[in-house]
């Protein structure tokens, strides 16, 4: 047994289950998980998993992912939301893939960086904001980008990788990073002018948020955490933008963080000219429950774990809705969710 095959080991639960890593609540066990908090531990794993002749599946939070009710054991399930860096140089900041994209908007309020206030109660990480372009209304990750950091998972020994934001091939819900077995690494974000804070409360952040973005993937638990920010933020001193009490209205009003769910289920399709949740809402599926799994009474394009769902179930009303959409609008909607 060589060295990597050693530190891989010790780098990997066995038998874990998926379901704490997922806001849908949803996952069987997994005979490999690996929670890697640094580029080499990352590097370790993917060599490692290569070595074992191992399929990798590389996540986030896990808030746009619906695991599988009975995992593959040849499979390394890899969450990078341990992998937490932020550093300015300039006029940037490095974003490591584990870094919640909300904490860019608290970054924000504390630093004097504009722009980022969309990012807060958007769940997920950075990695997977940049291979999703996720995006709030008009505003999306793509917009604060200049270079994006990556390991190519089939040539891991070539280390990481650059790609320029002008080449990422960026467009609704798209990247490049979606056509090629790429897991980000990190990102450098264009921010102009900001105010470092203090050097000791900025340790002491960035302990805060690790320990946060290693906690389970619970949505009410997310929501109330990031919520007493607002608190927090006031009683240091700082204005919080209005922006922030609007997401709370929106996102709170459409009741996204009341039960288990993975957000929007299928993207929408510009080119019909309606959101997909208006035609679920027109094809009379709002509510509709198979199992423990509920299209939201409150939200068509919504699916939620009321308690105990399986895939099945999710999968049950993903393809209910494709073919109520399919026989009465004419197209199959794409799902948004990342199916495993
Ligand atoms: C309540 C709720 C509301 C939401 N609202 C919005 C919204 O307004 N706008 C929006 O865009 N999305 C929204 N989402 C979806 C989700 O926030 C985004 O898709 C987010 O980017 C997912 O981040 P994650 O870390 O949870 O990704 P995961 O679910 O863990 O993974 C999603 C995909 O990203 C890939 N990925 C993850 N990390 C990396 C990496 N380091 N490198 C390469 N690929 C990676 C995975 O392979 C997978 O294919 C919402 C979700 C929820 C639960």
């Amino acid at each position: 047994m060589n060295l990597n095959t050693l530190q891989f080991d010790e780098l990997c639960q066995l038998n874990a289950s998926l379901a704490p890593y997922s806001t849908y609540e949803i996952g069987g066990k997994a005979r490999h998980l690996g929670l890697p908090a640094t580029t080499e531990e990352l590097a370790v794993l993917l060599e490692g998993s290569k070595h074992k002749g191992l399929d990798v599946k590389w996540f986030g939070m896990g808030s746009n992912i619906l695991f599988p009710d009975q995992p593959q054991d040849d499979t390394l399930f890899l969450s990078l939301k341990r992998h937490i860096e932020l550093t300015f140089n300039e006029d940037r900041l490095f974003v490591s893939a584990g870094v919640p994209m909300t904490w860019l908007a608290l970054i924000g309020v504390m630093t004097g960086i504009k722009g980022m206030e969309f990012t807060y109660l958007l769940p997920g990480t950075m990695g997977a904001g940049i291979y999703m372009n996720a995006k709030y209304f008009n505003y999306d990750i793509s917009g604060l980008l200049d270079r994006v950091y990556y390991i190519d998972v089939t040539r891991p020994q070539q280390g990481v990788q650059h790609i320029g934001v002008d080449q990422c091939q960026y467009a609704y819900k798209q990247s490049i990073f979606q056509q090629n077995p790429w897991v980000i690494v990190g990102a450098d974000l264009h921010v102009g002018e900001y105010e470092l804070p203090q050097a000791e409360s900025w340790t002491e952040l960035m302990k805060e948020m690790q320990v946060s973005s290693a906690a389970s993937s619970v949505l009410p638990d997310y929501f109330r955490y990031y919520q007493n920010w607002i608190g927090r933020l006031s009683a240091k001193g700082y204005v919080v933008p209005q922006e922030f009490h609007d997401v709370i209205a929106d996102r709170g009003g459409k009741h996204h963080f009341d039960h288990a769910c993975c957000g929007s289920v299928f993207k929408n399709n510009y080119d019909f000219g309606q959101p997909t949740g208006k035609l679920v809402d027109e094809l009379g599926l709002r509510g509709t429950q198979r199992g423990y799994a509920r299209i939201s009474p409150y939200h068509g394009n919504f699916i939620q774990n009321v308690g105990g769902a399986t895939a099945e179930d999710v999968l049950y009303l993903i393809r209910l809705v494709q073919d109520g959409v399919h026989t009465r609008f004419g197209f199959v909607p794409e799902p948004e969710v990342v199916i495993l």
